[in-house]
């Protein structure tokens, strides 16, 4: 297909604000893709993904790589080029106009397809080291090269992770389902097994329903991880259950670790590989569990006994040199709670079959271990191991149905979550601003959103400017400044790409934001690094917590 029809495409769509129809416009698109490898790519690509999320792959490209490709090909100069984006709104409408006005040298020839811009994209991403950022400016002028000024538009967006399209993974599940005559539950279970949309396309396409029903867990492809709900208070939670599975919540960092019996991969809550940071957790895993198995589990960092803050954890999955050294200073624990895969997928058996599994597969040691399980219909219990948990330094508990599947992806009231602190909000950062007087160096307030999973849209809900220290300004900075995509005065806009933890006082109706709700007092905690953008908290739970604390002052 040619990356024009593509781009076109996406402009139409642009210009389209109801979910229906963009679903139907884009099933429309999808059935005439005749070329298997071009479907995969155009899911991906109208999603603004060049590669599924637990691909290790990715481009390496900033918006400075852009910059410099955009100068070979017309002459203009960077200066000129952000005032352009000030002017136009973004970079992808920057790089439209800068296409016309290509130099004669640089005028194309040959037509861009999308095959030729997903190769280009391989070879970017498979750049390292030393020359590698020459040679991926090169490459990156060959496209712009290439392409016409729609074409660049939407390229550039697509390198950004940013289409502007309005279109979710929720929109693009239904518009498969519509395409390929399948239902669109059947497309998100296949989805949420294998994450990745572009393969369930092509299966659907291919094999219909029957062929995504017959999509099955594989080891060393992470799946969706199964979520829990938060309970209101015990005696909810235990009305709902009846029975129960109660375990402690651990407060550390999640991992999915498949093991074959040759390789242990070991996923985060994103579905990133973190095996390389976790080398003494790879030795202990092949020793203490049978391989041909995916286990489920939360690693947390232990010192004297006690459990050290969930940071910590995330300090050691970041770690890329001097792992050795860390090993030491963060010793770590896995506590597996579930078990996905067993010589076969699991998931569809209850809960209590695979303890059953889980208890067969490991054997513990210090390091590996099964979290304690008591399954109970008595409340005061419940009370009891959650007092028990925070004795101990941990944050909860968890809540289970005992004959529940396990659900990916699913944030359902089979797991409920009972923790000591009021819940916090888990934000993306879309915005900030540029401190005052000794601060004009950092920024020192940030925008933040909640995500519409409908559409994809991020809807701010307010900014947070106080819990930070210096070190942790400079160091946002430092992490934010090359996701400036626009300024305006002291006013930064960025790409999308962290979330933040937040606490706030209260959550208030606002006609000030386009979510409708703003954060009263709102105060940083924390980088969640581990979370993916798609994976900060939803409007509809911005929703419920205002109508729980608004219930709760009824009271
Ligand atoms: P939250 O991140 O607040 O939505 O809480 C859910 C998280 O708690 C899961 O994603 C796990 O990382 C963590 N967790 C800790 N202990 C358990 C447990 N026993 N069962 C399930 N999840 C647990």
């Amino acid at each position: 297909m040619l990356f024009k029809e593509f781009a076109e495409f996406c402009e139409k769509l642009e210009k389209i604000s109801s979910t229906l129809e963009l679903t139907a416009r884009i099933a429309a698109f999808l059935k005439e893709i005749g070329d298997e490898r071009d479907l995969y790519d155009i899911v991906l690509f109208i999603l603004g993904k060049v590669y599924p999320p637990w691909d290790e792959r990715e481009l390496g490209v900033g918006v400075g790589l852009i910059y410099e490709a955009l100068e070979n090909v017309s002459g203009v100069k960077k200066t000129k080029i952000e005032e352009m984006i000030r002017d136009l709104g973004d970079l992808g409408l920057a790089a439209e106009e800068l296409t016309k006005r290509k130099k004669m040298a640089t005028l194309a020839f040959e037509e861009l397809t999308v095959k030729k811009v997903r190769e280009t994209f391989d070879e970017i991403s498979s750049l390292t080291g030393e020359g590698s950022r020459k040679r991926k400016i090169m490459l990156l002028t060959g496209l712009y090269g290439l392409a016409s000024p729609i074409e660049a538009r939407y390229l550039t967006r697509l390198i950004l992770n940013e289409m502007r399209l309005g279109v979710g993974e929720g929109i693009m599940r239904d518009a498969i389902a519509r395409a390929f005559g399948t239902d669109p539950e059947i497309v998100e279970r296949a989805y949420m097994i294998t994450n990745d949309l572009g393969k369930v396309a092509v299966v659907a396409k291919n094999e219909g329903s029957e062929g995504l029903r017959n999509m099955r867990v594989q080891i060393h492809v992470p799946v969706r991880m199964m979520l829990a709900q938060v309970a209101e208070s015990f005696e909810q939670a235990m009305n709902e259950m009846k029975v129960a599975a109660v375990e402690w919540k651990f407060d550390g960092s999640r991992v999915q670790v498949h093991w074959d019996g040759k390789k242990v991969t070991v996923y985060s809550r994103r579905l990133e590989s973190v095996t390389n940071a976790l080398p003494e957790m790879v030795d202990e895993i092949k020793r203490c569990v049978k391989p041909n198995v995916i286990l489920d589990g939360e690693v947390i960092a232990v010192k004297d006994g006690r459990p050290m803050p969930f940071q910590h954890v995330l300090r050691r999955f970041r770690r890329k040199h001097d792992v050795g050294k860390m090993v030491e200073k963060i010793p770590l624990e896995v506590h597996f709670f579930d078990v996905i895969y067993s010589e076969g997928e699991t998931i569809d058996l209850p809960l209590t079959e695979r303890r059953k599994i889980l208890e067969s597969v490991i054997k513990e040691s210090e390091k590996v271990k099964i979290a304690m399980q008591t399954i109970t219909d008595d409340v005061k219990e419940v009370e009891r191991i959650y007092r028990q948990a925070i004795d101990a330094g941990h944050e909860g508990v968890m809540i289970k149905n005992p004959n529940s599947p396990y659900i990916p992806g699913k944030r359902g009231k089979h797991w409920l979550k009972l923790k000591a602190i009021m819940e916090t909000l888990d934000l993306v950062v879309v915005g900030g601003e540029w401190g005052e007087g000794k601060r004009s160096h950092w920024l020192s307030s940030f925008e933040l959103a909640c995500v519409d999973t409908t559409t994809g849209n991020l809807l701010k809900v307010g900014k947070v400017a106080t819990g930070f220290t210096e070190d942790d300004l400079e160091e946002l900075t430092e992490l934010f400044k090359p996701l400036i995509v626009s300024q305006e005065g002291k006013r930064v806009e960025f790409i999308p790409k962290y979330v933040f933890e937040v606490a706030y006082q209260e959550i208030q109706k606002s006609p000030k934001y386009e979510s409708g709700y703003a954060l009263r007092f709102p105060r940083f905690i924390r980088l969640r690094d581990d979370k993916d953008v798609d994976e900060a908290d939803t409007i509809e739970r911005v929703e419920n917590l205002y109508k729980m604390q608004f219930e709760l002052k009824r009271q």
